[in-house]
Parts: C-alpha cells; structure tokens; sequence
C-alpha cells in the first residue's frame, strides 16, 4: 500500500502543511492563509495579530523552566510562487496543489509545490500548537508576498518583533546556516536616438546570439556562463568598425535578475562586403566559445538576410551605446575577503530594448554590504551618464551583512555537530533573503536562516527531501532548548 503524507513523521507538521496545500496561496493573494494562520493562533489561546498589510505575528509564552531564555523569533512567508506545466488547467487562485510521495521525496501533480515557504510556515505552527514541546518565550512570523517584492517584510513596522534572535526557516539545504544575504537595487540608463535612412546597396541582416547558460543573477553570477547583452554589443561594435556596419536595432534578455541567454539585432552591411562579413561572424562565434570554455556548449551566432525598411541609428550615438554597454562592470565585482567562495558584489547588465527613438538598458546591482552595492549602482550609473544616458535607480533593498561571530551561530554549528556528528555549513547567499529587510528595522537581533532540502524551487518540479523535514524538525526544537538565556 501506498504511504499517505499524512503517515508521515512528524505527524502534526505534515499534517499542518497538507492544509496549506488545500488553501489557495499565490503571491499577492494570501487571504485565506492569513486566515488559517490567525485562526490556530486564536484557538490556541496564543497573542495573535495581524498587521495592516497582512503580516501575522503570533506570541507564545515560555514552556515551564524555560522563562528565562533569550525571546526567538521563528519566521517564513506565507506566499508562494504559482508556476505549472504548459498546457496545464490550474488556477493558483481557487484550485488546491496535489502533493503525492515520489520515493525520498515530495512533489506536486504539475505545479509548483510551496514547500517554499510552506514547510516552514508547517513547522511553526506545529511548535505553535504543541503542548509538549520545550522552548522560550516565541514570537512567530508570518510575512506576506516574500515572492514578489517583500512588501511584507518591507512594511513590518520597525521595532514591532520583541525577538532578540530571529530563526527564518526558509533556506533550501538541510545542514546549511546562513548568515547573509545580498541587498540589491536596479540601474536603469535611456539613450535617446537619430535615425538615418539605409544607403542604397547595404543588405539587412538578422543576426540571433542564443545558447548561453542563464541562470539566477546572484546565485549563478559567479560561474562566468557569459552575458548576451555584452557579447552582442562586442560583436556589433566589431562589425561596424570593420564594414561600416548599421545598427536598426538591438534586443537582449527579459529580465534584471536573471542573466541574458540571448540577444537579437538587425543589422544592415555594404552588398559589396558580404563575404568579409559572413567569415567574420564565424570568427566571431568561435573567438566566443574559446573565452566561454565549458560554457561555450550550445552557443550560436545565427544570422539570416531579410528585408527591413526601417531605419539605422545614427552612428555616433550607437557607438557610444555599445561603447557603455561593453565598459559597465558586469558579473562577479568583488568576493569575500575571508570566505573567497563568497561573491560579496556583483551586477548583471540583463534587458536591452530598442524602441522608436530610445534604448533602454536594465541593470541589477547585489551586495552583502550596502555601501558596496551603491558603490557599484554608482559605477554603472557614471559609466552610462558619461556616455550621454538618461540613468535612474529603483527597488532598493538592503543586504544582511554577514558577521561570522554570531552568538546563535556558534550555538548551533556546537548542536548540529553533537546531533549528526558532522559539521553544518556555513553560507551567504549572493540573493535577497528578508532577514535583510527585517534586520534593517531589527538591527539588535542576531539571525540564522535554515530549512530542510528543497530542490527545483520556483517550478513545476520543485520537490522536498522528506527525510531532511524531518532532521530539520528535529534540530530546530533542539535548537529551541538551547537558546541562550536573557
Ligand atoms: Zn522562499
């Protein structure tokens, strides 16, 4: 017979997170599990509050003998993201998730599963609701629209959580402590443009740069898989150097935080330098993939005649353009001087459009220490400014600066290591965590994020590891016994 979740140790967390399954929680539609949280606060008799953005914060007295330690704070978002297979009927908005066991793990039927942040939020609503279970004063914390901007974290109300220590459960590696997170803020430059009409004898060409690697613009910013956008801007800087090449347009990635795999231009050759051009874009595309390396599989320099009216940019001004575009600092700008595996800050030049009379260039900035990341906000704006462009910065976020003596840390790197007789692994993220927000407006509370095993996150296959809920179930009551005292 085939286990239910509901067989699962621990009992009452898997139990809690099977409801949460059932209850409809997409980012920016976290009503109904507002509600579900706030009503086991209520009938178990815990201080419950929800704030005027939706933010729940439960309180719990001490366990008996227990009066004395430090007050925690146990958070994770409510909401979680809403992705599923092509082709699929579900409306994250009504339809409930269907999460089955496949063999060590847990998954959903064709959709994102939400055991980000969903087992976290299980987990302290279990500790919530147990009679049995020893700890200190707790204070939970159950932020909203983590997902799609923070707003939960970024509207709690300075100095509302009495935590000295704040445990945020939502970390995707069982045996992992982290202890930092990157800030981050976009940089966004507008050229605007002449256009010129094509001399007669040039021929338009479509030119498709494709096969990079992508990924996350923190996290995978380090693995030097190439940027799109840059490349593209090389190789038209070349082309026009070499055959007077004309620039219609130039179109590169969809978003800030994810690298460009790809870049489209439409270009326009003299007839007469034909030959020249399609042997150099051949060099072009090999000279790529000897500096990509192992990252250059899949890599393509499509290009194809075809038939344009429009017109060309005027040539100074896309000169300059490419010129900027190739000088911005991009990728890994500095690691961590003690913990060089750690990137400390990094930008990624991500979207290009090109529209009637302006190009548009998207930028993400990320650091661990803020006055890096406007360090490096302000390189890329100066380089763009120089260079004639109208630049702006948004969304601002600020980082959680890592500090290796933390107290807690120390306290539960000595636990892992008695529990499971290995070492637990201390990180930084190169991303935005809400400790950073939180830590912003809390600036006493020493944090630690950490979570059981999740894999795929933020897609149909995310999956998690049933065996690590239950060693991080375990160690986080363990954790909970052996809070310093006030
Ligand atoms: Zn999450």
């Amino acid at each position: 017979m085939k286990t239910a979740i509901s067989d699962l140790e621990p009992q009452k967390l898997w139990e809690n997170f099977e409801s949460i399954c059932n209850i409809p929680h997409p980012s920016k539609h976290e009503e109904k599990i507002i509600e579900f949280v706030k009503s086991i606060g209520e009938s178990s008799g815990l201080e419950t509050t929800v704030d005027k953005v939706g933010n729940v914060i439960i309180r719990k007295p001490a366990t008996t003998g227990y009066e004395a330690l430090k007050v925690t704070t146990l958070q994770s978002h409510l909401d979680m993201v809403p992705q599923k297979n092509s082709g699929i009927d579900h409306d994250f908005t009504k339809d409930p998730i269907k999460p089955y066991i496949d063999g060590e793990w847990i998954t959903a039927e064709n959709t994102t599963l939400g055991a980000d942040n969903g087992i976290g939020v299980a987990t302290i609503l279990s500790i919530l609701q147990s009679n049995e279970i020893e700890h200190g004063p707790l204070e939970a914390l159950f932020t909203i629209d983590e997902e799609t901007g923070m707003t939960g974290a970024f509207n709690l109300e300075p100095g509302i959580l009495n935590g000295e220590i704040l445990l945020n459960l939502d970390s995707e590696d069982e045996g992992e402590l982290y202890i930092g997170c990157a800030g981050g803020v976009s940089t966004h430059a507008a050229f605007h443009f002449e256009t010129a009409d094509l001399h007669d004898g040039y021929n338009c060409y479509q030119l498709h740069l494709c096969g990079f690697k992508g990924g996350h613009s923190g996290v995978d910013i380090h693995l030097e898989r190439g940027n799109s956008n840059i490349e593209m801007a090389r190789i038209l800087f070349e082309l026009i150097n070499k055959f007077d090449a004309e620039v219609i347009s130039f179109n590169g990635g969809d978003l800030r935080n994810a690298i460009p795999r790809e870049a489209k231009s439409l270009i326009a050759i003299p007839e007469s330098h034909e030959k020249e051009f399609i042997n150099e874009i051949m060099l072009l595309e090999q000279r790529l993939k000897n500096e990509l390396a192992v990252n250059a599989k899949g890599i393509n320099l499509k290009f194809k005649q075809i038939d344009c009216e429009k017109p060309a940019i005027a040539k100074l001004i896309i000169k300059t353009v490419l010129r900027a575009i190739i000088s911005c600092p991009n990728g890994v700008l500095r690691r961590n001087i003690e913990i060089p595996e750690v990137v400390e800050l990094s930008s990624n030049l991500g979207i290009i459009n090109t529209f009637d009379d302006k190009i548009e260039i998207h930028t993400l900035q990320r650091g661990s220490i803020d006055t890096l990341r406007e360090l490096a906000a302000e390189q890329v704006r100066h380089v763009f400014e120089l260079a004639g462009a109208q630049v702006s910065h948004s969304g601002e976020y600020p980082g959680w600066s890592p500090n290796p003596h933390s107290p807690i840390l120390e306290k539960m790197k000595n636990i892992y290591l008695n529990m499971y007789g290995e070492e637990a692994k201390v990180r930084v993220i190169h991303a935005g965590l809400e400790c950073g927000i939180i830590h912003a407006g809390h600036q006493k509370m020493d944090m630690i994020s950490f979570g059981p095993t999740i894999r795929f996150p933020h897609s149909p296959d995310e999956k998690v590891h049933i065996a690590s809920v239950r060693k991080f179930w375990d160690y986080t009551l363990e954790v909970l016994k052996n809070i310093p005292n006030q």
